[in-house]
């Protein structure tokens, strides 16, 4: 019995001198408290206050899989490295019917990979393809002084490997990533999430974005805060997409779909170059509503409702017991689209 702890506790020590550390130059797996928080640099503008003192501050939260990149990081490895293709679209199927939940089918998926990192990286270089005017959009953001965020359902250290390789590691630094994290044994046998909330969907893409607005509108001058913007295409992006004061949704994907049903305010966007066109229009329009009414014109009411609120320490009681899909439809009467509305434009 005796020996038997002993062997455990040593191919403990020995599994764990395997995961890749946070001191490794490859990656980051290791999470603490405090990197669970929105980071500070997404808060705090990283180069200096907007260009303009009259502007409103700007903030650009971006999923990453099928809005930055076309395909998804994860599909690619699962078809190459893990359960496959046929497998794979079972347990979609899964998430799609309520059978199971996003996170337990992701945790299925990531734990059927057997590939180093680095030989898995290999496959997701030739395979990804970036937005044709990704590059361009960023450069317009660091040139404005628009702080730019991903905001994913993914693993940081592929998520990071994936921008420092196709932007570069200066550009990509750049560049926050709030998601999960990840334990990767350094041989590839295992591969294991490490969720940023305990919720269904792992990331709650919503409670960050109420969490940036909270801590951002604190140092705000009036009752408005910055103007947060939301780019997005699927599943995970749905209960983020009431938080944002603009949303833009991918043509023909699932959080389109979802802002129709919903009669959510969203723009429709078919690559980059479409939301820098809006995010140049939308930062004028918004600029000249506040210097001649006080007042922004992109200001979503529903969400910063709950801002307002959750600093008397209510709402996150009540969101905190409130089921993710209920959260979808909570307050409707807070939505400022009219009853026909579809796009905003
Ligand atoms: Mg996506």
């Amino acid at each position: 019995m005796v020996a038997t702890n002993n062997h455990t506790k040593a191919e403990a020590k020995e599994e764990a001198k395997n995961l890749i550390s946070p001191k490794d130059e490859m990656t980051e797996v290791t999470v603490t408290t405090e990197d669970l928080r929105v980071p500070k640099s997404s808060v705090v503008n990283r180069h200096g206050r907007s260009a303009s003192f009259d502007r409103r501050e700007i903030v650009i939260f971006s999923d990453f899989d099928g809005t930055i990149f076309l395909q998804d990081t994860g599909h690619i490895l699962f078809d190459a490295h893990g359960c496959g293709s046929e497998r794979r679209k079972v347990l979609d199927e899964q998430i799609k019917s309520g059978e199971r939940t996003f996170r337990e089918v992701s945790e299925e998926m990531w734990g059927s990979l057997n590939v180093p990192f680095e030989d898995g990286f290999e496959v997701m270089k030739t395979a990804l393809d970036i937005d044709p005017d990704f590059r361009e959009f960023h450069q317009f953001c660091v040139d404005n002084k628009i702080p730019f965020n991903v905001i994913s359902a993914g693993l940081k250290p592929i998520l990071r490997a994936v921008l420092d390789e196709f932007l570069g590691k200066k550009n990509s630094k750049n560049i926050d990533i709030i998601s999960n994290d990840a334990e990767i044994s350094r041989d590839g046998s295992e591969w294991k999430p490490v969720w940023r909330h305990n919720t269904p969907l792992g990331h709650d893409k919503a409670a960050t974005i109420k969490e940036y607005r909270s801590t951002a509108s604190s140092d705000s001058e009036d009752d408005q805060g910055p103007l947060i913007v939301f780019i997005g295409d699927g599943v995970s992006d749905l209960p983020a997409a009431r938080e944002a004061d603009v949303l833009f949704a991918r043509k023909g994907l699932r959080l389109e779909e979802y802002c129709l049903e919903h009669r959510l305010p969203y723009i429709p966007f078919e690559t980059f170059k479409d939301i820098q066109k809006d995010v140049t229009r939308i930062m004028a329009e918004d600029t000249h509503s506040k210097k001649s009414t006080g007042k922004a014109k992109y200001h979503n009411p529903r969400a910063n409702f709950w801002r307002r609120m959750s600093s008397k320490q209510m709402v996150p009681m009540v969101i905190a017991r409130t089921p993710v899909e209920e959260r979808m439809y909570y307050w409707p009467e807070f939505s400022s689209v009219p009853r026909n509305a579809t796009a905003i434009r």
